[in-house]
């Protein structure tokens, strides 16, 4: 493992690295130009440190992309991605009129790419299906804001977010057939093409994938090594890899590096308990996803797996436990819902640390400060239905890519002190 030019060398490859600026925003990047003997595409050393779907997502871009890259994990007790629902539902959420629509239009839209890649490459287990949503009101005063909600729904759908598919309004009995432990609510609103996704399956699957196109994995925890404005490589085990960019995807464990090279990146942890919950011999694999006006939601598993989450604890830090007070919020909710879940069996009770920005928005983008090192981060709630795309996007620019988005509302310079 060497700087570029040792890469080269070693490969017997002229490589030539060239610093393009990249006008609009302000950052420079890494490009590689094809050698001039035509031997192919030199191989760049690149490290991303952080293994969750956000990581896995950069380093399988990378090693897609032919480039020589290491992922270093510490793998945390409290990664949010081996917790993660999988809901993908940009139509549902409360994106409002903000910067993330654009961004979560693009995540959705990258995804069946993603697993076209992946599919490729031999991994189709990742869990993820198109099982549609119920968009559920659980009182009357809900069932008054339904035509609201359906409009803006719809108006989504006709801008062209992708995930929302057939809209159409039930009633309780309707809403039931589809799922069936339901209360008698008073109506719905159904998402034909709402998704889901099982964020480990997917980590899982993306590594294996990158793995097979020769990236690196270390385990342990990684260090950035700077000197005259830029990363030279990463200290990890005692031992140090020299690199030409580095790619930050620490989830809530961002802000220590950050700190560590000077630059503010206001990542805190916020807890999420969910449960998974059993129903032996029942088939739930075409269930629906229920969402609803509160933060609690439940989606289902092949075959008999139903997924109640989830709590939202701002105040957590980094405690990874499972409370009395989150498994009672969590499946109290699931069941005031959903009352005929109350014989499943409860199976487990998973735990989680989202990665939280102060403003909601994620991290995205080059690091101020240190021109060849990228940031991906801070997707909160929303991390396994924007992360895939954002790993990959920053991915592209380490290479000197552009993201094709607006990345200025993400930038780690809006929290410059
Ligand atoms: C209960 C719960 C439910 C959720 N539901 C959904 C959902 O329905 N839909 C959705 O889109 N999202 C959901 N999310 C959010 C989503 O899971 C996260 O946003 C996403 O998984 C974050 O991925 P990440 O790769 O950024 O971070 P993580 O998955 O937390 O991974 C970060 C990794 O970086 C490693 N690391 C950190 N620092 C270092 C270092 N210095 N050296 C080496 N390694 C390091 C950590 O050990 C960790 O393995 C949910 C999350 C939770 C907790």
């Amino acid at each position: 493992m060497g700087g570029w030019g040792d890469a080269g060398v070693s490969r017997g490859i002229d490589i030539v690295a060239r610093r393009v600026s990249m006008g609009c925003m302000g950052i420079t990047a890494l490009t590689w130009a094809r050698t001039a003997i035509g031997m192919g595409w030199g191989m760049a050393e690149m490290i991303v440190i952080g293994g969750g779907v956000v990581g896995q997502s950069a380093a399988y871009q990378l090693a897609r992309g032919g480039v020589a890259v290491t992922l270093i994990d510490r793998a945390d007790v409290g990664q949010a991605t081996a917790a993660g629902a999988g809901i993908i539902s940009p139509g549902t959420g409360a994106l409002g009129a903000g910067p993330l629509l654009p961004l979560a239009s693009a995540a959705v839209a990258f995804y069946p790419d993603l697993l076209a890649h992946l599919a490729e490459d031999g991994e189709t287990d990742t869990g993820f299906a198109i099982c549609g949503g119920l968009f559920v009101a659980t009182d009357e005063e809900e069932a008054a804001q339904l035509p609201a909600r359906f409009r803006a729904i719809e108006e989504r759908r006709a801008a062209g977010l992708r995930n929302i598919g057939t809209v159409a309004i039930l009633d309780g009995r309707e809403a039931r057939r589809l799922f069936p432990p339901l209360a008698d609510i008073p109506g719905a609103i159904h998402l034909s093409e709402v998704g889901r996704v099982n964020g480990r399956l997917l980590r899982d699957a993306l590594r294996r994938a990158a793995t097979r196109r020769g990236a690196t994995l270390v385990e342990g925890s990684a260090e950035i090594v700077y000197s005259g404005g830029r990363a030279t490589g990463v200290r990890v085990a005692g031992r140090e890899i020299a690199a030409d960019a580095v790619i930050i995807t620490g989830g809530a464990w961002t802000n220590r590096l950050g700190e560590a090279l000077g630059v503010t990146l206001p990542i805190y942890p916020q807890r999420g308990q969910i449960i998974h919950l059993d129903l032996p011999g029942v088939m739930t694999g075409k269930w629906p996803v229920i969402l609803g006006s509160h933060s609690h939601y439940i989606l289902a598993f092949p075959e008999s797996r139903v997924v109640a989450g989830a709590t939202r604890e701002h105040d957590s830090g980094y405690d990874p436990r499972m409370t009395a007070g989150g498994v009672h919020e969590a499946l109290g909710e699931a069941l005031r819902v959903a009352p005929g879940l109350s014989g499943a069996t409860l199976h487990e009770v998973r735990i989680g640390l989202r990665p939280a920005s102060p403003d909601g928005l994620p991290i995205l983008g080059a690091l101020p400060g240190l021109d060849n090192v990228f940031v991906a981060t801070g997707h909160g709630p929303s991390g396994l239905q924007l992360g895939p795309h954002s790993g990959a996007m920053v991915a592209g620019m380490a290479q000197g890519r552009a993201a094709g988005l607006d990345l200025g509302p993400f930038a780690a310079t809006r929290f410059a002190k």
